[in-house]
Order: structure tokens, then sequence, then C-alpha cells
């Protein structure tokens, strides 16, 4: 049987950094990272933006190169899945026949794409943008000559997929239910920019639209039906619509959670020795007025890793990472600071038609979080701002000539 003092299940963004963290903290015990894709750790944004435009190659998404592991001693088992967790045994099953005891557990799984329930999605032209397979399939049909393609979903994947391949000069539509893309994320303001922004670019965008159903030829995709009866053809389709995330063996195991597997503020999970960090990790977040949520980001991934490494090093602190988050979308940069959850009222700094601004979103008052698009400035300082819960004088904010660090 195997065994490592440290097991980190997911080769993503977390299960990387934990383990470049362990060894830069002076962690001097085995550690074994198991991964379900073929690949090792990689960059998972640019999968809708820089590779899906072809603009970097896959060998440049590379979080390390393949030799850094081997001389930190880092083995992977990759192409293979933990498929059980045995909490008090302390031993994991793996899909390839074996099992592998652990001392301390990281759970960094992240999420699976979630899938539609209607007829039809199982359909071959349906497509996730999750991992590099789900890229490499989706490059494959659009240089197989797909023409027409729908995107379900107006959250920044969706989008970011939808601006490529616009530019790329295919029909795109985007359908979102909501009655504005973005909707979980950002406000009105933002969503509107957003959308003026891919209509002007030709994307058919199309909110508060029901799908029905896929239709098919009996095995490829073929158009996508909505709920007034409609047809849109389609020799492909992206769906975005969130994911679930991938704590399955953990909750058989025992462990809390409901939206995901919850954390205390060590990413501790209920289990014993056994954390969890990235998107699947449910935690209290200090951002948003201590509400229990997963964030999905490679900041949290990366900072909970981080958090969790210092922890077995013995240096154990509460995770309390300032949240930030970026979108690429045709020349736009969009950079997130804090976090916007029960805000009520923004200020916009800009005007959205310069397609240079910032909306500040304001709690009772204070600042609580900023989307600059193509504001660098306003990022870097406002984001001050929301650290040390300013409450700007509403006039002055709105005054883009004012850096935002005068008003701190
Ligand atoms: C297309 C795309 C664009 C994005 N763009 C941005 C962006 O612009 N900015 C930003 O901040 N964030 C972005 N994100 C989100 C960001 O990539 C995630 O928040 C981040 O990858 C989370 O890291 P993680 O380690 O939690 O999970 P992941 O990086 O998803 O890694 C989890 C890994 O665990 C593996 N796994 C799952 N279950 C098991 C199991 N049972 N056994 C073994 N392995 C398992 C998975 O296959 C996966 O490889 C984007 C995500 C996607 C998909």
């Amino acid at each position: 049987m195997d065994k490592a003092d440290v097991v980190i299940v997911g080769a993503g963004h977390g299960g990387a950094q934990c383990a470049i963290a362990l060894r830069q903290n002076g962690f001097t015990g085995t550690i074994t990272v198991i991964g379900r894709e073929p690949e090792y750790p990689y960059e998972r944004p640019p999968l809708s933006k820089e590779y899906f435009a072809r603009e970097k190659t896959f060998d440049r998404l590379y979080i390390r190169p393949e030799t850094f592991w081997a001389e930190k001693e880092v083995p992977f088992l990759l192409g293979v899945e933990v498929t059980d967790v045995d909490a008090r045994a302390k031993r994991l099953t793996l899909s390839n026949g074996k099992t592998m005891e652990y001392g301390k557990l990281v759970w960094a799984t992240g999420g699976d794409p979630r899938r539609l329930s209607c007829s039809g999605a199982d359909l071959a032209g349906v497509h996730a943008v999750r991992t590099r397979a789900d890229c490499d399939l989706l490059m494959a049909e659009v240089d197989a000559g797909t023409k027409n393609i729908v995107v379900i979903g107006g959250g920044y994947i969706g989008l970011e997929a939808a601006a490529v391949l616009s530019k790329l000069g295919l029909n795109v539509t985007l359908l979102e239910a909501l009655p504005r893309v973005l909707a979980r994320v950002a406000g009105e303001d933002l969503s509107a920019f957003y959308q003026k922004e891919h209509r002007d670019h030709g994307v058919d965008l199309r909110t508060g639209v029901a799908v029905d159903c896929l239709e098919g030829d009996g095995h490829k995709v073929t158009g996508v039906k909505l709920a007034d009866g409609s047809v849109i053809p389609a020799e492909a389709v992206i769906v975005g619509i969130g994911i679930v995330p991938a704590v399955g063996p953990l909750i058989t195991a025992g462990a809390v959670g409901a939206n995901g597997v919850d954390v205390d503020e060590y990413c501790r999970t209920s289990l014993p020795d056994v954390y969890a960090i990235g998107d699947c990790a449910a935690f209290a977040c200090d951002f948003a007025g201590g509400n229990v949520m997963r964030v999905e980001s490679v900041q949290n991934a990366n900072d909970m890793a981080t958090c969790v490494a210092k922890a077995i090093c013995g240096d154990e602190k509460p995770y309390k990472a300032f949240p930030w988050f970026w979108s690429n979308q045709y020349d736009l940069r969009l950079q997130t600071a804090g976090i916007n959850l029960g805000f009520d009222q923004t200020v916009i700094r800009g005007n959205p038609e310069d397609r240079s601004f910032s909306v500040v979103y304001l709690k009772q008052g204070k600042v609580v979080a900023l989307d600059c698009v193509n504001m660098v400035k306003d990022y870097v300082q406002g984001r001050k701002l929301v650290e040390a819960g300013a409450s700007p004088d509403a006039e002055r904010l709105a005054d883009k000539d004012v850096p935002l660090k005068e008003l701190l």
C-alpha cells in the first residue's frame, strides 16, 4: 500500500500551490498529488481566453515545468481519481484499484461542469469548458468548419468563450435564462455594459430565455429549441451554467457540507486531518459579511492552499485573504476587488461609453467591492478602500479625476 505524509487530491490550481507552498515553508515529509486529468497542473483561466483564441500554446499554461516537481520531490498520480475516503483508517481508494494512506489530506478537487437536464444534453457537439480536453474538443469543432454556435449561460466563462468565437468569425448566439448576464456576480451597470459590447461585436445575445431541449440528428446536436418553440440552428453548443463541487467521496465519508464541503477558518473540514481548498470549499467569508460561500477564483484557490500548507508546517493562521478576480473579453480587462454580496448602492466612475470605467459597490455607505473595466489604477487603489472598510463621500467617489487613494 502507498502512503504519504500529505496527500493532495486534485492537481489543479489549489493542489499545485499547496505542494509548492509546503516545500517553500520547509516541509520535508512525503507529498503525493493525485489528479484525475492526465496533465500536470496548468492554468485554467486561459482555456476560455488566450488558449482558446490560440494566442498561447498549451506548454505555456503549466503552473510549473515537470522538472520542478521532480526537483521538489512531489510525485504525481495523474489520470487517477480518488473514489473513496476512509477517514478513520486515513485511507483513499483510487480508480486504478490501488489504495493510499495519508497523514494529512488536502481536498482540492474543484468542480464538474453543471450539465443541462433537458433532452439532447448528451448529444455530440455539446461542450463544457473546464479542462484542456474540453477546450481541445471545442477547438476541433471550430477547425472542422463549425459556423453556428450557441453558448448557454451568460456567466464569465460563457461570455469569454463568446468573445473568442465571435472574433474567430463564427455566428454566436448567447442565451441567458435570467433577465441579464452576470446577474449572480455583478450589478446591473456592468451587465448592461457587457451585453452592449457583445451585441456590438455581433453576438446574438438574448436574456430571459428558457431552453426547452437540444435537437440532434440522432448523434450530433443540430440546434437549440427554446421554450417559445423557436429553434436556433447550431453545429456546436457550449454549456456554461456553473459547476457542481467535486466532493462526493468526502461527503460520503461523513464530511459536513451542502454546497461543497464546509471548512472552518483554518480550511479544516469536519473530518480529522482533512483540509479542503479552492472551488470546492465553503467558508464563512469575512469579505462577504461572514456569509458561508464558495469562491471560484484562482486567488482563492492559491491563497487557501498557502494557508493550509503553512498550517501543516506549524504556522496556523485563519484564512483572510483579499478576494480578487479578472476576466478578459475582446480588448476589455475587467478586474474585480472584494465581494459585492448584499450591496445597496453603486457609484460609477467614468463613462461606460468610453470603455474605461469602474463600478463601486457600497453597503451601508462602506465600499465592499469594485468592478474596474480598463481602469487599473482604480483597481489597485480601490482594493485599499475595501480593505479599510472606507465610507467615502459619494460625490468625490463618482469623480473619476479624484484618485481613489485620496478617499482613504
Ligand atoms: C474556463 C475557465 C476560465 C476561468 N477564468 C478565471 C479567471 O479569469 N480568473 C479567475 O480568478 N478564475 C477563473 N476561473 C476559475 C479558476 O480556474 C478556478 O477557481 C480554479 O481553477 C480553482 O482551483 P481548484 O484547485 O479549486 O480547482 P481546479 O483548478 O479545477 O482543480 C481541481 C482538479 O481536481 C481534479 N479532481 C476532481 N475530483 C477528483 C478526484 N476525486 N480525484 C482526483 N482528482 C480530482 C479535477 O479534475 C481538477 O483537475 C476559470 C475557470 C475556468 C474553467
